[in-house]
C-alpha cells in the first residue's frame, strides 16, 4: 500500500467514526504526513548509502570511489630523505612533502611467517585483508586463492584499476589480481589477468610485456586481450590519445625505466607513473561508474635495494608528483577517499652515518652530492657491462672522481666484473653513498614500521599504529566489500595449490563470476 492509497483509507474509515473535525482540513494534514513520512524514509535511504556501521559499532562516512596506493618499500626515512632532498634547492626554508599535512600514522608489515615482510605477502595483506606467507600472492599460508578487493569490487559494480610502474605481473600488482603461490610464476599471473580480466580489471598499466607475449608456452596473451575486446597499447603517445576501457598499457618489457632514466630518454619512450594515473582518473571519470584503483610506486623499492640514492630520490619524487594528482582529483571529487601506505621499508635508509671507524660522526648529510647524480646505478652498470670506462661513467654521472678521491672503492670496482646484481650496484653507489653521509643497512627490507596517509573522503578509524591487513579489513568495510569477499572465498575453497609443487596448482584455477 503506498501512501496515497493509505490516505483514501484512512480518509474512508475517519468518516465512519464520525471523529471531531480538525481546524485543518483532514485530507491536507494526511497529504502532510504522507509527504513527511516520504521525505524522512528517503533521508534514511541517502544517510544508509552514504554512512556506513563498521564492525566496531563507530559510524563513518562511506566514500563513492576508493584509490589505495602502495609506495613499495618506503620507510619513514625515504620521506625525510626526500623532503630535505627537496628542499635543498628551494627558497623556502622548509617546503613540506605534498603527503605531509595528510599523515594517518604507521603500520605494522610482518607476515605470516617472517618478522621482515616480502613485497607479495605485503600486498596479499592489503588485497585479501589477512596475513600470508612471504611470496605467496593472493593465497592463504594453507595454500587456498584469497578473494581480493578488486574481484571484490568488481562483483560489486565499480570499475577497477590497478597501476604500477614496475610490471603489471610483479608482486604487488599481482596480490591484487592473480592468485599464484610463488611470485616468480610471472608468465602465470600474465595468464590469470588475461583470462580473469573481466572478472578483476578495467584497466591495467604498467611495464611486463614480455610476460604476454615472449612466453614458455608460446601464447601470445596480449592478441588474446585484443581478441576479448580490451584495448592494448604501449607508447605515451598512445597513452595520451587512449579513451576507450578496457584497456591494458605495457609500456616496457620489463620494469619500466627508473624515473632519474626515464626523464634522459628524449623523446620519452615511456610515461611517468603520474601520467598513467592522471589519465586512469580521466577515463574513469568520463565514464562516472564508482571504482576501485589501486596505484603502485614500485621503483622506491628496487632503487632502495640497490642502494642508489639517486634513483630513490627520484621514485619519491615521481611519486609525490602522483600524490599532488590525486590530491587534485579528491579536490574536484569529494566524494573520492585515498589511502597511502607501503608494504615495508627496504634498505634501511638513514640520513646521517658514520663516515670511517676511525672518527665520530659530523652531523649532516649532504643532498647536493646526492642531486648531481644523472644516472641510476643500474643504468651505469649496463654501460660498464658493455665495456665502458668505469672512472669516465662515474665522473660523468655524480661528478665525482673515483680513481682519485675513492681509491680503494677504485681498485675494488676495477677487480670485479661489472654484473647486473644488487651486489654490485650497491658496491658501485657507495662512494656517492658515503660522501653523502647517506646509510644503508641491507640491499633487502627491513622489519621498521611504515608510514600511512590518506586523503578525501574520512575514513576515520584507520589511526595510529595499525598491523596491515586491519587496514585492508577496514578499507573493505569501508566499502561495503565484505560480503562479497566472503562469497568470493566460499567459491575459492576449492581453488587450492600443491605447495609442494606449485606450478600444478594453477590448472585447477576457479572462475568465480562464471554461476554469478
Ligand atoms: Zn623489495
Amino acid at each position: 500500500m503506498d501512501e496515497l492509497d493509505r490516505y483514501h483509507d484512512l480518509e474512508g474509515q475517519s468518516s465512519h467514526q464520525g471523529q471531531t473535525e480538525s481546524t485543518v482540513p483532514r485530507k491536507t494534514t494526511f497529504l502532510a504526513i504522507a509527504v513527511v513520512l516520504l521525505v524522512v524514509a528517503l533521508i534514511g535511504m541517502v544517510i544508509a548509502a552514504v554512512f556506513a556501521v563498521s564492525a566496531d559499532g563507530s559510524s563513518k562516512t562511506r566514500p563513492r570511489n576508493l584509490i589505495f596506493v602502495l609506495a613499495d618499500g618506503t620507510s619513514p626515512a625515504s620521506y625525510t630523505f626526500a623532503r630535505e632532498m627537496s628542499n635543498f634547492n628551494s627558497e623556502n626554508p622548509s617546503p613540506p612533502l605534498p603527503l605531509d599535512q595528510y599523515f594517518v600514522g604507521h603500520a605494522k608489515t610482518f607476515s605470516a611467517d617472517h618478522v621482515v615482510t616480502d613485497s607479495a605477502a605485503g600486498a596479499t595483506a592489503y588485497s585479501c585483508t589477512q596475513l600470508t606467507n612471504n611470496e605467496m600472492v593472493a593465497v592463504t599460508p594453507e595454500g587456498r586463492a584469497c578473494a581480493t578487493l578488486l574481484e571484490a569490487a568488481k562483483k560489486q559494480g565499480f570499475m577497477t584499476g590497478a597501476v604500477t610502474n614496475t610490471r603489471v605481473t610483479h608482486a604487488s600488482p599481482a596480490s591484487f589480481t592473480a592468485h599464484v603461490p610463488h611470485r616468480d610464476s610471472e608468465q602465470d599471473i600474465a595468464s590469470q589477468q588475461t583470462y580473469n580480466f573481466s572478472q578483476s580489471l578495467d584497466l591495467l598499466m604498467g611495464g611486463g610485456k614480455a610476460e604476454f607475449d615472449e612466453r614458455d608456452d608460446g601464447v601470445n596473451f596480449i592478441e588474446v586481450l585484443k581478441s576479448d575486446g580490451v584495448k592494448v597499447i604501449y607508447t605515451p603517445d598512445e597513452l595520451q590519445d587512449l579513451n576507450t576501457l578496457p584497456a591494458v598499457g605495457l609500456f616496457a618489457e620489463s620494469h619500466l625505466d627508473y624515473e632519474i632514466d626515464r626523464m634522459r630518454n628524449t623523446p620519452r619512450t615511456q610515461p611517468s607513473l603520474s601520467e598513467m594515473v592522471a589519465k586512469t582518473l580521466e577515463l574513469f571519470q568520463k565514464d562516472g561508474r564508482k571504482f576501485i584503483l589501486f596505484i603502485e610506486s614500485g621503483r622506491i623499492d628496487q632503487a632502495a635495494h640497490a642502494n642508489d640514492p639517486g634513483a630513490h630520490y627520484w621514485e619519491m619524487n615521481q611519486y609525490m608528483k602522483t600524490a599532488q594528482v590525486l590530491e587534485e582529483f579528491v579536490g574536484m571529487n569529494t566524494e573520492t577517499a585515498v589511502f597511502f601506505t607501503s608494504d615495508h621499508a627496504t634498505g634501511g635508509i638513514s640520513t646521517g652515518r658514520r663516515y670511517n671507524n676511525d672518527s665520530y660522526p659530523e652531523y649532516t648529510w649532504f643532498p647536493n652530492v646526492v642531486l648531481r647524480q644523472t644516472q641510476s646505478m643500474a643504468g651505469m652498470t649496463l654501460r660498464l657491462m658493455k665495456g665502458e670506462d668505469l672512472q669516465t661513467v662515474y665522473l660523468e654521472e655524480t661528478g665525482i672522481d673515483l680513481e682519485n678521491d675513492h681509491p680503494e672503492a677504485y681498485a675494488e670496482l676495477t677487480g670485479r666484473t661489472p654484473t647486473d646484481n644488487l651486489q654490485y650496484k650497491s658496491a658501485l653507489g657507495f662512494p656517492l653513498t658515503s660522501e653523502a653521509m647517506i646509510g644503508w643497512t641491507t640491499i633487502g627490507h627491513t622489519g621498521v614500521d611504515i608510514n600511512t596517509y590518506r586523503m578525501g573522503v574520512d575514513i576515520s578509524s584507520i589511526k595510529g599504529v595499525v598491523q596491515n591487513y586491519k587496514i585492508g579489513e577496514i578499507l573493505a568495510d569501508t566499502m561495503g566489500l565484505v560480503e562479497a569477499l566472503e562469497e568470493i572465498n566460499e567459491k575459492y575453497k576449492s581453488w587450492t595449490f600443491d605447495l609442494t609443487d606449485i606450478s600444478r596448482g594453477i590448472q585447477k584455477m576457479v572462475k568465480y563470476h562464471e554461476d554469478l
